[in-house]
C-alpha cells in the first residue's frame, strides 16, 4: 500500500437493543476491511463500541469519543462503518460530521452505500437516513412500555401506588370508595363546590362553601406510608416517618378527578410522562382498542363513565373558576370573600355594609378603600414577579414539560413532512393526537396556576393601573390571591376609620 494512499479509520458497533439486524462484529469488520481494500485505503485503526446505544448521548461510547479525537488531530480522513446507523441517530452528532466533512473533506463510506458529506445529495441521504432512524427509535421507545401496554390490555389492574378507593390487586377499599365517589357526584354538578371546597370538606373543615356530605379522610400520601410500614414491619424493617396529616389540597384532588380507572377504563401512563415527572404518575389514558373503544379493566367502577365525562367536561371548560371569588356572580368586591374575624365565615353584603350576622357589621366603602389601597401598593413593588413564581409547583412544571413535549412532536412531524418523510396524513393522525392532549393539559395549567385566572393583571407593565382597569370579578380574584382578609368590629362611637379592625395579611411575602 502506497504512502500516498487514502488513511482511513473502520467504526464498529453492536447494539444488542436491536434485536432486527444485531449484527455479529466480525461480520461488520468483514464489510468494512472489503471496502478499504476496493479503494485502496489503508486502514491505520479500527474503533468498536458494544452494547451502546447510538441515539441517547448521555451513554458513553469511548471508541466513539476515541475516533472523534484522532480525528481532529488529523491521524485519518475517510471513516468506514457498516452502516450510517451504527456511527450515529444523533441528529446533532450527524450535524457536526456534516460540518467537520465541508471543512476538511472527511470521506465517509457505509458498506450499503456511499455517504459522501461534502456533496448536496450526500448531506441530504444523510439526514434522510437519520430521520429513518430517528422514527425506528421511536417505535422502540413504544416497544419498551409494550409490557405495560399487554397489562392494560388485559384490564390489569396498573402497578404502582394505588390511588385513593382501591387496593393495589385492585380490589375496591370501600370507605375510601364512598369519598370517592362524591368527590365525583359533587363537583359533576354543573354550578357545583369548587375542588377547593371539596378538599376542605374532605379535610373535615366546616364553611359556607364547604360541602358537608364528604367523609372527612387522612391524606392518602399518609395513608400510603402507614401502609408500607406495616408492610416494612412484617418484614423485620424499620419503619419509615410518618407524615402528618395536614389539608387534601386541590391538585390531589384534581389527580382523582381525572383518573379514568374510577369509570372503569384500562390505563396506561406512556413512557415521556413517567420519565418528565418521576414523582408519580399523573398523567393516566384511557387505553383503547383497535377501532378506538375504550378498554374496559377488571376492577369495579366506583363512578360511571357517564359521571366520569361530565367532570371531564367541567375540568376542560374554559371558564371553569375554581376558587371561590367567581363562583356566582358576585356585585360587591369583598363579599363572600373577606372573612368575619370572629367566626372565619366569609361575610355577606347588606345594603351598604358588610355583615356576617352577630358578629361584624362594617361600611363597605370604608373596609374596600382601605383594601384596596393595600392591594394597590402591593401590586406597585417590584417584587411582584416573585409572588407568581412562588405558585410555580414542580407539577405546573411537569405539565409544561408534556406540552412542550406534545408540541416538540408536532413541530418535528411538520419538520419530517417538509423533508418529504412522512406523509400528509401522517402529519395528520400526529396533529390529531397532540392538539387535544395539549388543550387538555393547558386546562389543567390554567387551574393551577392562579396568575392564569387574574387577567393577566399581575403581568402587566403596570400591574397597578391594570388591576384598577379590571372588572371586578378578576379584582376579586387579585385580592383573594394576594391577601387574607378578616374585618374586625369598628369600636363604638368610633367616627374616623381604625385601621387595625380590617386586617389585611399577604399570601405570599
Ligand atoms: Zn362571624
Amino acid at each position: 500500500m502506497s504512502e500516498t494512499s487514502i488513511r482511513a479509520a473502520v467504526y464498529l458497533r453492536i447494539s444488542l437493543d436491536r434485536n432486527m439486524d444485531g449484527l455479529a462484529i466480525d461480520r461488520q469488520r468483514e464489510d468494512c476491511l472489503r471496502i478499504a481494500q476496493d479503494r485502496g485505503w489503508q486502514v491505520v485503526e479500527e474503533y468498536a463500541d458494544q452494547s451502546k446505544s447510538a441515539t441517547d448521548k448521555s451513554k458513553v461510547r469511548p471508541a466513539y469519543n476515541k475516533m472523534v479525537a484522532d480525528y481532529d488531530a488529523g491521524r485519518f480522513a475517510a471513516i468506514i462503518c457498516w452502516d450510517l446507523d451504527r456511527l450515529t441517530r444523533q441528529p446533532r452528532q450527524l450535524e457536526d460530521w456534516i460540518d467537520v466533512a465541508q471543512e476538511n473533506g472527511l470521506l465517509l463510506v457505509t458498506a450499503n452505500g456511499e455517504a459522501d458529506l461534502t456533496t448536496d445529495s450526500g448531506r441530504l441521504f444523510a439526514r434522510v437516513k437519520a430521520a429513518v432512524a430517528r422514527s425506528e427509535v421511536e417505535r422502540k421507545s413504544a416497544r419498551q412500555s409494550r409490557s405495560q401496554v399487554q397489562r392494560a390490555e388485559q384490564g390489569r389492574a396498573p402497578k404502582g401506588v394505588r390511588p385513593l378507593g382501591y387496593a393495589t390487586s385492585g380490589d375496591v377499599v370501600e370507605h375510601e370508595a364512598v369519598a370517592v365517589h362524591e368527590i365525583f357526584r359533587l363537583f359533576a354538578i354543573g354550578d357545583g363546590p369548587s375542588i377547593a371546597s371539596i378538599a376542605r370538606g374532605l379535610s373535615g373543615q366546616e364553611g359556607q362553601d364547604v360541602p358537608s356530605s364528604l367523609p372527612h379522610l387522612p391524606k392518602h400520601s399518609r395513608t400510603l406510608v402507614i401502609e408500607r410500614n406495616a408492610r416494612r414491619e412484617a418484614e423485620g424493617l424499620e419503619p419509615r416517618p410518618v407524615p402528618n396529616d395536614g389539608p387534601w389540597v386541590s391538585s390531589t384532588l384534581l389527580g382523582i378527578l381525572r383518573n379514568p380507572r374510577y369509570a372503569g377504563y384500562s390505563v396506561y401512563t406512556d413512557r415521556l410522562d413517567r420519565k418528565e415527572n418521576k414523582r408519580r404518575t399523573w398523567h393516566a389514558q384511557i387505553l383503547r382498542d383497535g377501532d378506538g373503544e375504550p378498554v374496559g379493566g377488571q376492577w369495579t367502577p366506583i363512578v360511571t363513565e357517564d359521571m366520569w365525562w361530565r367532570v371531564q367536561e367541567r375540568l376542560n371548560a374554559p371558564e371553569r373558576i375554581t376558587n371561590k371569588t367567581g363562583s356566582t356572580a358576585r356585585k360587591h368586591l369583598g363579599a363572600g370573600l373577606y372573612l368575619c374575624g370572629v367566626c372565619e365565615k366569609p361575610v355577606r353584603t347588606h345594603g351598604q355594609r358588610y355583615r356576617c350576622e352577630g358578629h361584624v357589621m362594617r361600611s363597605r366603602k370604608q373596609v374596600d378603600d382601605w383594601v384596596l389601597s393595600i392591594i394597590r401598593a402591593r401590586l406597585g413593588r417590584p417584587d411582584l414577579r416573585d409572588v407568581i413564581s412562588a405558585v410555580d409547583e414542580p407539577r405546573v412544571q411537569a405539565i409544561t414539560a408534556q406540552i412542550d413535549t406534545h408540541r416538540a412532536k408536532i413541530k418535528r412531524a411538520q419538520h419530517d413532512y417538509d423533508a418529504e418523510i412522512i406523509e400528509g396524513r401522517d402529519l395528520k393522525r400526529v396533529r390529531d393526537q397532540a392538539n387535544p392532549a395539549i388543550d387538555a393539559l393547558e386546562a389543567e395549567r390554567r387551574s393551577l396556576t392562579a396568575s392564569a385566572d387574574l387577567g393577566g393583571v399581575l403581568d402587566m407593565p403596570d400591574p397597578v393601573a391594570a388591576f384598577d382597569g379590571a372588572p371586578l370579578m378578576i379584582q376579586r380574584r387579585v385580592i383573594d390571591f394576594l391577601a387574607t382578609v378578616h374585618l374586625y368590629s369598628h369600636p363604638r362611637g368610633k367616627k374616623t376609620f381604625d385601621p387595625h379592625t380590617v386586617s389585611v395579611v399577604p399570601k405570599h411575602s
